[in-house]
């Protein structure tokens, strides 16, 4: 049964369209690497589903498809309003309560309680992914927040809201979140994605509580908040890897930055070997039409030139009508820009960090594809227990295949997010020698390596004990 491989990896989002095994299975092989749970909907028993049907899928194929649990974060609602529907006009007033009622047009309920204490005059409140526009005249700092309608239209129930002046108290991480993080926890998902992430600290927080629950996990930082971006060294730094989630971004933030947002926070990505995700409204026509607009078709492209380790599909994938088509057409083209090559960022190789406790491994895995590149070799074939090699190979985007070799079983899911990264599960514990001709011979009965091909292969020897990457050897394929 053929699976399409390619260097930049699909994200999809799981729901109806998308929970028929056949489906999902198609769109596996089609390209997709990572299932998306999107905790802002659905219950957990219908994400436990996707777990398994995920596993079974990864055990009955020997695919190593990533599941990614996303958090919800601190996100705000409107509540219910009349008749699932209220007409706001321009000019006119309206307040905004923290006492639960039935909105119309004198007021609405807003799920966070101390919003009167943190919002400030003249402030600006975004209603319904910023289709509508408040401001605020004043609030009484207890219960109430008078607001003006700028820009007025029909605002239907538990609408989102975005508050992108607003320094907003309510926690990183809510009650709501602890209780579904126990559940992806338990679930050894392989990533676990955070919303409206506003600082380093937030990451911090996470990994501690995932680290104290004995879980491997690893963080997806969602950014999506002008404070995130005013953060975003400090974010990149804590976090494993990001999210650039383009809805809400587009909302909290002039829309027309986001095109320039993305490039410079995919720059830093990939100089801090953290992979970064392309989110939202890529092929969003195809939720209902078969093929893209020619906008979203570059769209995606200029995502992999930006650098994109994963370029995500949301509603399209959740509850579209083509679910194995829009993996497909995301495939497609990815796979036609990858054809064109990828520059070696020889900068990074020569700015590395001698201070960082790192510097040997990481100047070992920069020269490790520098070599390839200068022997035209065809693979990088790494052992790694960490998964640091992986992720470190991976920032320079190698021309050559990177092959990564590991006894740790979760770590294989997890690098199905990390560009050009493919993995296998090994734990043999013979010499390097043996180990690197055995694992050579593997990728050669894999078809992805043939008889004479030059390889480059990295480890920490000696290979029975954890450690850094410490050696380099160059091979040729028997
Ligand atoms: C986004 O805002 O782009 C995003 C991916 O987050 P969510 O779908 O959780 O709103």
């Amino acid at each position: 049964m053929k699976f399409y491989y390619n260097r930049t990896k699909i994200v999809a989002t799981m729901g109806p369209a998308s929970a028929k095994k056949e489906v999902l299975l198609s769109m596996i092989r089609a390209g997709l690497n990572v299932c998306r749970l999107n905790f802002s909907h659905g219950k957990p028993e219908d994400h436990k589903r996707f777990v398994d049907l995920i596993r079974e899928i990864n055990s009955e194929y020997k695919t190593n498809v990533g599941i990614l649990a996303d958090l919800q974060g601190p996100k705000i609602r409107i509540g219910l309003v009349k008749d699932g529907g209220i007409h706001l006009v321009n000019g006119t007033r309206i307040n905004i309560t923290t006492h639960e009622c039935i909105g119309d047009d004198s007021q609405i309920y807003i799920t966070y309680e101390t919003f009167p204490q943190d919002v400030q005059a003249n402030e600006i409140i975004l209603l319904d992914d910023g289709k509508l526009q408040l401001k605020v005249i004043e609030t009484n700092r207890k219960d109430t927040v008078i607001c003006e309608v700028v820009h007025g239209g029909i605002l239907t129930s538990r609408k989102g809201v975005n508050l992108p002046n607003t320094k907003v108290s309510i926690p990183s991480l809510t009650p709501e979140d602890l209780e579904n993080l126990k559940y992806a926890l338990e679930w050894e998902v392989d990533w676990v994605g955070l919303s409206f992430v506003r600082t380093g600290q937030d990451i911090i927080d996470l990994k501690r509580i995932i680290r104290e629950s004995g879980k491997q996990s690893r963080v997806i930082a969602k950014v999506e908040k002008p404070e995130a971006i005013e953060n975003i060294d400090d974010i990149i730094a804590a976090t494993d890897a990001v999210m650039i989630a383009r809805g809400d971004l587009g909302v909290e933030c002039p829309l027309e930055e986001v095109p320039l947002l993305q490039k410079m926070i995919a720059r830093k990505c990939r100089d801090a070997s953290k992979p970064v995700i392309v989110a939202t409204q890529m092929l969003e026509s195809m939720i209902t039409t078969p093929r893209p607009t020619r906008a979203e078709v570059n769209d995606v492209a200029n995502s992999v030139l930006d650098g994109a380790d994963a370029v995500m599909l949301s509603g399209e994938t959740s509850v579209g009508e083509f679910p194995v088509i829009v993996i497909e057409t995301m495939a497609k083209i990815v796979r036609n820009v990858e054809d064109l090559g990828y520059p070696f960022n020889a900068t990074k190789a020569e700015n590395k960090d001698t201070a960082s406790a790192n510097y040997l491994s990481d100047a070992l895995c920069g020269s490790a594809v520098y070599l390839a590149e200068h022997t035209k070799a065809k693979g990088i074939v790494s052992m790694t227990v960490s998964g640091y090699t992986a992720f470190e190979i991976s920032s320079y985007r190698p021309e050559a295949g990177t092959y990564i070799f590991t006894s740790n079983k979760q770590l294989l899911n997890a690098l199905s997010l990390v560009w050009g990264v493919r993995a296998f599960y090994y734990d043999k514990s013979d010499s390097t020698d043996e180990t690197i001709a055995d694992v050579n011979a593997i990728l050669k009965e894999e078809q992805l390596l043939n008889a004479g091909d030059v390889v480059i292969n990295t480890a920490a020897v000696p290979i029975v004990k954890k450690g850094k990457t410490n050696m380099l050897k160059v091979s040729v394929i028997e």
